[in-house]
């Protein structure tokens, strides 16, 4: 593994200082220009007066003190985003959809931008923070497209075929309630947020403190792109704090994190009986079949496990490979991991950085120290770098790791991965079902309807096929979520937008009455019901 030294920030934008800047010291900290973070942190409800620090994890060094929301704020935020939802939900579809193609647009001219911030507030690689404007514009134009399909009013069959004229409409929830974490801090601020916006909502949202600034961003690029500012809300804060006040005066909760908290949030939007959706965790398994194209899953397993230092909860923490190959697919991944340059710069010369903080470090540090002290073999990496930034850790690959070490079923959420041996390929199926997750899962073979047969047999909502999981998260038109303890509902596709709408419907009753008619007596009535379904089932009628 490499280091990689300073390069200049690609873009100009809102940086002072660091290696970037010719007009200061090269050996600073990466700063943000005073007037920027205070426009970014001004779109935060906040009555408070305190403040947060927050600071870069790629040097420590400090970026913003960011406002802090009381429970008050967030009603305030809910009233403001109550009224602003009552007037948005009357704007045509074509034109709320028009606003999010301007978001797409915006978000690809911006880029250098978001990149630079996602950058310096999560210390990842830029490559890997170039993931998440991808993900957004695909997002925005993906529903904007789809808009009138996923929502337009339809007519169903009603009772009495030609009399009964039955239409299902589509009506926003009112506000929604977003929580979301600081591992693709953009994407996940925003993802979310739009088909809801798209479906007439608004939005109250509370991003991860760690990243707030990126999360802002996002909301001044909404605003830019023509959505009213009050449509949607940005309070900050702890999630013990402001969770429950959100949920309290929310019309629907959707809320990405770990399943710790996620059962939290569902017990009380039950409470409440609201429906939510969460994106959870998960230990997600990865299969090399024995006719794997070897070179190409081992490109694929890096990108599976070290994209953004593995703090992706689609990334794979266990690989299951096929005895006959399972040699050269490791002398492979190995090699590829050892090659990996990690750095704590803008530019995009880095394979890997940081964790985010010094509690992921502990986490990682404590599941690889605890492997090792139990017997598990370190084929690469396996030491935090200090020398780099303050909580890098290289990119890990295990063999040898058993049931009794804590990495074997726990969610790790970093660069570390266990390689297991598979002889039989129902065996690896079954040990890839193994545990209480079900997020995602990658299989690897050169017989397409195989892996997809394998893929049926994988309890995960999604399953990529000679993918690690861009496959699938790229693809908006497909629903994403966890089976188990993975999650519940879905975001992306029909799925995620139609679960911030109510279906109603509408029936309007022609001629016939659903009664009796005639004088004629309730017995003679059920007789002729009885014999009309009998005809429907005869004439194959659904
Ligand atoms: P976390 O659950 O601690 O925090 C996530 C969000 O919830 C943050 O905004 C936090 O402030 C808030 N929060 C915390 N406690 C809360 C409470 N009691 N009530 C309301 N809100 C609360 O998660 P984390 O550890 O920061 O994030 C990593 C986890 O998220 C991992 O398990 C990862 O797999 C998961 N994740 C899942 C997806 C997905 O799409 N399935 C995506 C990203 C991350």
């Amino acid at each position: 593994m490499t280091s990689s030294s300073s390069s200049p920030s690609p873009a100009g934008g809102p940086l002072v200082g660091g290696p970037a800047d010719p007009e200061h010291d090269p050996n600073a900290a990466y700063a943000l220009e005073p007037a920027y973070v205070e426009r970014l942190t001004s779109r935060i409800l906040a009555t408070t007066g305190t403040t947060k620090p927050l600071t870069s994890p790629l040097d420590g060094a400090p970026l913003a003190h960011v406002p802090q929301s009381s429970a008050d704020d967030v009603a305030e935020a809910f009233a403001r985003a109550r009224r602003a939802q009552a007037s948005w939900a009357r704007v045509p579809l074509d034109e709320r959809a028009a606003m999010l193609l301007r978001l797409h647009d915006i978000v690809l001219d911006r880029q250098d931008e978001i990149l630079d911030l996602v950058v310096l507030e999560s210390g990842k690689a830029r490559k890997h923070a170039f993931d998440e404007p991808v993900h957004i514009a695909l997002t925005a134009r993906y529903y904007a497209r789809t808009a009138h399909q996923h929502l337009d009013t339809r007519r169903v069959k009603g009772v009495v075929p030609g009399l009964t004229r039955v239409e299902v409409n589509r009506v926003p929830k009112g506000v929604v309630g977003i929580i979301s974490p600081w591992n693709y801090p953009f994407t996940m601020a925003l993802c979310d947020g739009l088909p809801a916006l798209l479906a007439g909502n608004a939005v109250v949202t509370k991003p991860d403190a760690q990243t707030m600034l990126t999360a802002l961003l996002g909301a001044r690029l909404l605003e830019e792109a023509g959505f009213p500012a009050d449509l949607w809300q940005v309070v900050a804060g702890a999630g013990r704090e402001l969770g429950t006040p959100i949920i309290e005066r929310s019309d629907y909760v959707c809320f990405t994190g770990s399943t710790a908290t996620g059962k939290v949030i569902a017990r009380q939007c039950a409470e409440r009986l609201i429906g939510c959706s969460l994106e959870l965790g998960g230990k997600n398994p990865m299969l090399v079949l024995r006719d794997a194209d070897l070179e190409r899953a081992a490109e694929g397993a890096v990108r599976a496990s070290f994209s953004n230092a593995g703090q992706l909860c689609v990334s794979m923490e266990r690989m299951y490979v096929a005895d006959q190959v399972y040699d050269r697919f490791v002398e492979r991944f190995v090699a590829r991991t050892e090659a990996m340059t990690l750095g704590a710069t803008l530019g995009w010369e880095n394979d890997m950085g940081s964790l985010i903080s010094q509690d992921q470090l502990d986490t990682v540090v404590a599941h690889v120290e605890d492997a090792v002290a139990k017997g598990a073999r370190v084929l690469a990496g396996g030491r935090a770098r200090p020398d780099l930034g303050p909580y890098f850790f290289e990119p890990t690959i295990l063999e040898g790791v058993t049931p009794e070490m804590t990495c074997f079923g726990q969610e790790t959420f970093g660069p570390v991965v266990s390689l297991y041996r598979f002889h039989d390929e129902a065996d690896a199926v079954a040990r890839a079902n193994d545990g209480e997750y079900g997020l995602n899962a990658s299989v690897w073979t050169q017989d397409g309807a195989r892996g997809r047969e394998v893929a049926r047999a994988v309890k995960c909502g999604t399953v990529n096929v000679n993918e690690a999981f861009g496959a699938t998260f790229a693809s908006i038109d497909s629903p994403m979520g966890g089976m188990r303890e993975s999650g519940m509902g879905r975001r992306q596709g029909a799925e995620g937008i139609r679960r911030y709408t109510e279906s109603q419907s509408v029936a309007t009753q022609r001629g016939l009455r659903l009664a009796p008619v005639l004088g004629m007596s309730d017995e003679t009535y059920a007789k002729v019901m009885t014999a009309n379904l009998r005809l429907m089932n005869k004439l194959g009628r659904a």
